[in-house]
């Protein structure tokens, strides 16, 4: 079983550190969400482990099943397993989804490998399937004039087609209407089995009522303060945030 080790890692932007200290790990199969207030730095660990350009490691590690990602491209943290939605453009117009999809699953596959294109529409439409999503979805533009609902559908396709050991979800509330928020629950909940581990970060305590997480962490101050299973989001949202930092100031 794959597992993936965040390890005392610090994050800073420019000379301001963001993320200090924060330690997971988690197994094939779990889904873990992470929590916390805005501005705590949730956004910054989905962007460094992505590989962004602005946000600097300056220590600690990122492990796949003991492997360090932190010096592969983006591209190479993608065959080693990981998926990270944002990393690919955001509109690409003229190309469609289904040629877009294609691409991304052959830049997945070794040196030499190819993906011949019968396995690939049985598989495209196999995975459709399981998401109930509309054929005629995949000849669209990438995201070109995609409505919330549209983007994220995009994005729960590719990675059913990259299959994934570990996805990492950064979903900020500002992206989730009704509509993404039904798509990303009901795909994450068709991808999930002992094959995926997911981890979900969201500032929005609904989203947990759809995707029920195996573990919650609390994010505050660029770590993890506090861990417990879907009972903790339930809490949260009665108590809110302020009882985490009240409990922190008495410790
Ligand atoms: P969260 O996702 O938990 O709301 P973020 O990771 O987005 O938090 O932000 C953490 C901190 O880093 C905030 O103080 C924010 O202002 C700062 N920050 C985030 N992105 C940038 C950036 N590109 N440049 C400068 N500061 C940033
Ligand atoms: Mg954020």
């Amino acid at each position: 079983m794959s597992q993936l080790e965040i390890k005392d890692l610090h994050i800073s932007i420019g000379e301001k550190p963001i993320v200090k200290g924060m330690n997971l790990t988690i197994k094939q199969g779990e889904v873990h969400a992470i929590m916390g207030p805005n501005g705590t730095g949730k956004s910054t660990l989905a962007k460094a482990i992505a590989g962004h350009p602005d946000y600097t490691i300056t220590s600690g590690d990122v492990l796949v099943d003991g492997q360090s990602i932190l010096s592969m491209e983006v591209d190479e943290r993608a065959r080693a397993g990981l998926f990270l939605a944002f990393q690919y453009p955001s509109e690409v117009p003229g190309v469609s989804i289904a040629n877009f999809l294609r691409a991304a699953v052959q830049a997945r596959m070794a040196e030499g490998e190819e993906l011949d294109a019968t396995g690939y529409y049985k598989k495209l439409y196999a995975k459709m399937d399981l998401l109930k999503i509309d054929r005629k979805f995949t000849s669209r533009s990438v995201n070109e004039g995609f409505s919330g609902g549209e983007k994220k559908r995009c994005e729960i396709l590719q990675m059913a087609m990259l299959e994934p050991k570990f996805s990492i979800m950064d979903e900020t509330d500002s992206g989730l209407d009704i509509d993404a928020l039904r798509i990303v629950s009901e795909g994450v909940n068709a991808l999930r089995g002992a094959t995926l581990g997911v981890l979900l970060i969201t500032h929005y305590q609904r989203l947990l009522n759809y995707i029920v997480p195996d573990y919650v962490h609390v994010m505050y101050d660029g770590r993890i303060v506090k861990s417990g299973d879907k009972s903790l989001a339930l809490e949260l949202e009665e108590k809110g945030y302020d009882w985490v930092k009240k409990e922190l100031a008495k410790a």
